[in-house]
């Protein structure tokens, strides 16, 4: 069993920036959104089941899935949408499962942007929060992105409050000083999740 560590956090918070940090103490990263992308990979049975129900416009010419038409189809339709949850979700859970399993290094640090909104806290063994005010937040999306500030506020809305997520943490990372504070932080956080992956093994 993988000691499971799940490092959530708002658009912009940083989260990717401190799984660099992790990845860099030699830690296996698990990313949630290359997995949703990997189960609808070019030739996946998933994607032909995805053109079955949706039709053949939903396959690009290169092959791959037409992310914005089937955003569309499924925008106000509740049925569809469940569909395509249930026809994906499934397949996450078991690559997630898999990319778990194989990885060497004592934990695993598994990066899910909606772990609360889509309730996955249970899943991990400790949840870490890189947490910002919701204005260096947006300063930093509309940055990186080149996103309008009006776009940056209606992707923060459509996630939980800072208030929420910060409810269901173990640990959390105060992102909002110089970039340089992550590595010293992560490196203390290390520390204490080799300690405590070491004695949930020894329980086993
Ligand atoms: P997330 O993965 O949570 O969306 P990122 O790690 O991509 O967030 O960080 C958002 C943006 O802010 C990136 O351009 C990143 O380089 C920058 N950034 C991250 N942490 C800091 C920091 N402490 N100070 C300044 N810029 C930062």
């Amino acid at each position: 069993m993988s000691f499971i560590v799940a490092l959530t956090g708002g658009i912009g918070s940083g989260k990717s920036t401190v799984a660099d940090a992790f990845e860099k103490k030699g830690i296996r990263v698990v990313d949630a959104d290359i997995i949703a992308r990997q189960v609808v990979a070019a030739g996946s049975p998933a994607l032909f089941s995805i053109a079955q129900r949706f039709g053949q416009e939903m396959i690009q010419a290169d092959g791959t899935l037409n992310r914005g038409l089937l955003r569309q189809k499924i925008f106000s339709d509740t049925n569809e949408k469940q569909w395509i949850n249930q026809l994906l979700h499934p397949l996450i859970h078991a690559e997630t499962q898999r990319q778990i399993k194989a990885a060497t290094t004592p934990y695993v640090l598994w990066v899910v942007p909606l772990l609360v909104e889509n309730g996955l806290q249970d899943r991990a063994d400790r949840v870490l929060v890189v947490d910002v005010d919701k204005d260096t937040q947006l300063s930093r999306t509309i940055a990186r992105d080149g996103v309008s500030r009006q776009q940056a506020e209606s992707i923060l809305a459509a996630q939980v409050t800072r208030e929420q997520r910060l409810a269901c943490a173990d640990d959390i990372i105060d992102n909002s000083g110089d970039a340089s504070e992550i590595e010293p932080r992560v490196a203390a956080l290390h520390d204490r999740y080799l300690q405590l992956a070491a004695s949930a093994t020894r329980q086993d």
